[in-house]
């Protein structure tokens, strides 16, 4: 039998729209056998989500996807089948969570001074108490009728250089892949076409994730064209890195990102899981 995985997706935990029990049933229901749940630096929707996919049958990898900067700019590694005990891991998902809350706050200061007051606090209402992401913000601007939609959202005010980005350190690519190492995990980078780099540019940014012990290379990603997936097939055996294939799923309303809607691994990649006993 020809298993469907899909290994990245998020919850309410971070800045998904589905509790972890509906993103299993959304995900069994979408004829995905072995799902990822990867929450923005968080963890804490990985014991629901598991209990649920043991009623639903299918198999739940824990996961997450945790904020690097690398060389001044923001990429994202996951990290699949940690253990989610593992300390130092929890310890450096706590300091990152901490950067968040200082910085939603002064993303609420900026944005004030542009005009735009109580994003700071609708953007707390939205994130329920959990982790609070420039999507929540986001989420509040469309709501004020600031754009039209999330992406443009991010085009005119949250993304480098507009009003309301706060730029800050993330942990680093080796505390990253360290941290998910130390857990038992497999570290994977995720959707590596996605980041406006050079080639050049990316290609050092993996040559230095091996150099630390990563593993995999989000091949098929949700965010991907198929070009994209082509090429990125061709530098994870370059590299030789396992391929691994997630959607990038947040919730429903994204119709264009639907769990376990991914195309195949292009001919030639060695899958993330061809070594998993699940
Ligand atoms: P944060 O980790 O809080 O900086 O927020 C990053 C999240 O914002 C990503 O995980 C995406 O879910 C979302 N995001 C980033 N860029 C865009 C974009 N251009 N359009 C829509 N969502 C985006
Ligand atoms: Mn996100
Ligand atoms: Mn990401
Ligand atoms: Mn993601």
């Amino acid at each position: 039998m020809t298993r469907h995985y899909d290994l990245h997706s998020h919850s309410l935990a971070s800045d998904g729209t589905l509790s972890p029990t509906e993103l299993v049933k959304w995900a069994a229901n979408a004829g995905v056998d072995v799902l990822a749940l990867t929450d923005h630096d968080e963890t804490g929707g990985i014991v629901e989500a598991s209990a649920a996919a043991r009623a639903e049958g299918i198999v739940l990898v824990p996961g997450v996807e945790i904020s690097v900067t690398w060389q001044k700019q923001t990429v994202h590694i996951v990290g699949l089948h940690i253990n989610i005990e593992s300390s130092p891991l929890q310890q450096g998902l706590a300091r990152l969570r901490e950067f968040r809350c200082w910085r939603a706050e002064e993303m609420g200061h900026r944005l004030a001074k542009h005009g735009i007051h109580g994003a700071w606090e609708a953007a707390q209402r939205l994130a329920h108490g959990r982790i609070i992401s420039r999507t929540h913000f986001a989420h509040f601007l469309v709501e004020q009728g600031r754009a039209r939609t999330v992406r443009d959202v991010f085009k005119t005010y949250l993304k480098p250089n507009k009003p309301g980005y706060v730029p800050g350190e993330w942990a680093s690519l080796e505390e990253v892949v360290g941290w998910i190492r130390d857990a038992g995990g497999q570290a994977v980078l995720a959707h590596p076409a996605r980041y406006a780099m050079t080639a050049t540019r990316r290609r050092k940014l993996i040559a230095e994730f091996v150099e630390l012990g990563g593993e995999g290379l989000e091949v098929v990603s949700g965010s991907h064209s198929r070009g994209d997936n082509f090429s990125m097939a061709q530098l994870a055996r370059y590299f030789g890195l396992k391929a691994s294939a997630g959607s990038d799923f947040h919730g429903p309303e994204n119709p264009w990102v639907m769990l376990g809607r991914l195309e195949p691994l292009p001919d030639g990649c060695v899958p993330i899981w061809a070594d998993w006993s699940i």
